[in-house]
């Protein structure tokens, strides 16, 4: 009988020992996920916060506009981040402009719409085709290839077909390209040559620094 009962309780309190155990580790673990929380929320502390009437913002009505350590960008319910650094080229060509240059361009078309200043896409994502007839076509216009490599590139050079390039306004006004040029950084967009007002690329990080603006595109390797 007493074996059997000793049978019977060993078991019982291992269970509610281990019970007990698992209540403390619970415990435990949300408390460090609180303080977790805290810490990541303390370091995405927004830096800086600016309120406008509604503006379309990825394509909804968004209020808002958040600069934070680790995201800048129109609020719309969930943060849609902008990345934390230059945009590269990726390991396969793409069929669209890349979706993070996109979404940093439609921020900043957000915060310029809000001062008046429109902004347009008037030549994102090329296809290697595409880009290889407009080299082309440069070619003839321009006589030589490295007089049209100023204002063209090939496809294998060119980081339009990459669907990280966005020619801005060229066919609007100016107003629009040169507000981006003067505030593109904070979205991480900047203009790349100084012959081309209208060429943009995610050459930093949002809130980062621009390069120096190269002559032309020739020199691209
Ligand atoms: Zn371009």
């Amino acid at each position: 009988m007493f074996l059997r009962v000793k049978k019977w309780t060993f078991p019982a309190c291992y269970s509610f020992s281990m019970f007990f155990v698992a209540v403390l580790l619970m415990g435990a673990a949300s408390l460090f996920g609180l303080a977790a929380d805290a810490i990541t929320h303390k370091e995405n502390k927004i830096v800086q916060e600016i309120k406008f009437h509604p503006v379309y913002c990825f394509n909804k009505p968004t209020e808002k506009l958040i600069i934070r350590p680790d995201f800048i960008g129109c609020v719309i319910g969930e943060d849609e981040p902008l990345g934390e650094s230059e945009i590269v080229e990726g390991t396969e060509r793409p069929t669209d402009i890349n979706p993070q240059v996109l979404a940093r361009f439609h921020s900043a078309q957000a915060a310029a719409k809000e001062i008046g200043i429109e902004m347009s896409i008037d030549s994102g994502f090329r296809t290697t085709e595409t880009q290889n007839y407009l080299y082309q076509r440069a070619i003839k216009e321009h006589k030589t290839a490295e007089e049209a490599k100023k204002w063209v590139l090939p496809s294998d050079l060119s980081r339009h077909p990459w669907g990280l390039a966005l020619d801005v306004n060229l066919h609007h006004e100016k107003s629009g390209a040169s507000w981006l040029e003067a505030n593109g950084a904070t979205f991480g967009l900047c203009r790349v040559y100084e012959n081309e007002w209208w060429h943009f690329e995610p050459l930093t990080a949002p809130g980062g620094i621009c390069p120096p603006l190269e002559p032309d595109a020739s020199q691209v390797k």
